[in-house]
């Protein structure tokens, strides 16, 4: 899963990236994730790896991770080709969901690029970019579906439809994916590939002596317009996020007492996206490592299976499946097996946030 920070220039973006990449993931636990110095691992919190890791007495914990991608550069115009334009939609283009930075901290000596801080000014130019980038992939979508319709093929009118739909919310500025609701209609979509489709996290980026404060204007601007669009906002200071991505882990925890917080905003931001994206961590435990993996809501055995090699999906025969909240109630795998909560699931099987699963496969 990878998600693109988006933002205008002077936001905030490159020091929640460098937060991003200081947080700590071991890059080699996740051999399937871009090395790209634009691309950073963070791990996903969860209370229960370590509880399992006492259990098991375990060598290794490796929490579920997700990718953030630094797309710098979007700037007005860019969906005409100005600044790096181009070359930054198609980025975005690859995302599964897109974290749009947005200035909500004064600072007379930082430069906003529109003059002064307006977060709404500022959602609307990027949004606009996309939006116009849309609009011309719309365009031409249509050129190819109005041949297709001309050879009779009934599934190029329901295409038509719905892209005279989203060409329709486009111009009065709306993203497309209000207006894609069904699921007919998003299984349609995807082959468009629009960026404004993609889910959005609005990341109000508010100063270090606003921590703990009730929200500012900037970043009550941003709720309201995140309302209308029903996206997400998650309030967070950049710069303290940076500081405390380079001090040890152990020293972090005081550190966010200190300014009164529970929990850093990269953690807030990242289990926001795992939300937005429907995904959920099956759990796998041993004394060489415990593990979590990510799944979408409502993946089956196998599928969930291939997640950790693809021979595991391929030669599926059965999980075995006991839930974390048994496991632990009942103090282990051994108990779990005597009081019958271990139970034995086959390929139909959906697999639930927090079971801890034994895959069994032929070779
Ligand atoms: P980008 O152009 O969006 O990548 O923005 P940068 O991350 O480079 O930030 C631009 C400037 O704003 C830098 O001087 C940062 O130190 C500063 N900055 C970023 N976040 C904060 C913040 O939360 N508070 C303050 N005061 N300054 C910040």
């Amino acid at each position: 899963m990878k998600l693109g920070v988006v933002g205008l220039p002077n936001v905030g973006k490159s020091t929640l990236f460098n937060a991003i990449t200081g947080a700590g993931a071991e890059a080699a636990n996740y051999p399937f994730c871009t090395i790209d110095p634009n691309v950073g691992i963070v791990e996903v919190p969860d209370v229960r790896l370590s509880v399992l890791g006492e259990m098991y007495k375990t060598k290794k914990i490796v929490p579920a991770a997700i990718e953030f991608v630094d797309i710098a550069g979007l700037v007005k115009g860019a969906s005409k080709g100005e600044g790096l334009g181009n070359k930054f939609l198609s980025h975005i283009r690859e995302v599964d969901a897109i974290v749009h930075t947005v200035r909500c901290f004064e600072d007379t000596n930082i430069i906003h690029v529109g003059g002064k801080i307006n977060p709404l000014d500022d959602i609307e130019t990027i949004n606009l970019e996309l939006i116009l980038a849309d609009l011309n992939l719309v365009a031409s979508r249509f050129d190819k579906v109005s041949k297709g319709i001309k050879t009779g093929d009934k599934k190029f009118i329901a295409e038509a439809e719905l892209l005279q739909k989203i060409k329709a919310a486009l111009e009065q500025s709306k993203p497309a994916r209000s207006v894609i609701v069904s699921e007919e209609e998003k299984e349609t979509a995807r082959s468009f590939f629009l960026l404004t489709t993609k889910p959005v996290i609005y990341a109000a980026n508010i100063a270090e002596s606003d921590i703990g404060k009730p929200h500012n204007d900037y970043v009550k601007a941003v709720m309201s317009k995140a309302k209308e669009e029903g996206a997400e906002v998650i309030v967070l200071c950049a710069k303290i996020e940076e500081e405390i991505s380079q001090l040890p882990k152990e020293d972090r925890q005081m550190f966010l007492e200190d300014l009164g917080l529970t929990e850093s905003g990269l953690n807030v931001l990242v289990k926001s996206c795992y939300k937005l994206l429907g995904l959920i961590s099956y759990l796998t435990a041993g004394v060489p490592e415990v593990r979590a993996w990510t799944i979408k809501s409502g993946t089956k055995a196998p599928q969930a299976a291939g997640k950790i090699h693809t021979d595991f999906e391929k030669g599926f025969i059965r999980a075995e499946v006991v839930h974390y909240d048994d496991l632990v109630a009942l103090g282990g795998i051994v108990q779990a097996k005597e009081k019958g909560k271990v139970r034995s699931e086959g390929k139909e099987y959906v697999v639930n946030s927090g079971d801890v699963v034994l895959f069994r496969f032929n070779v």
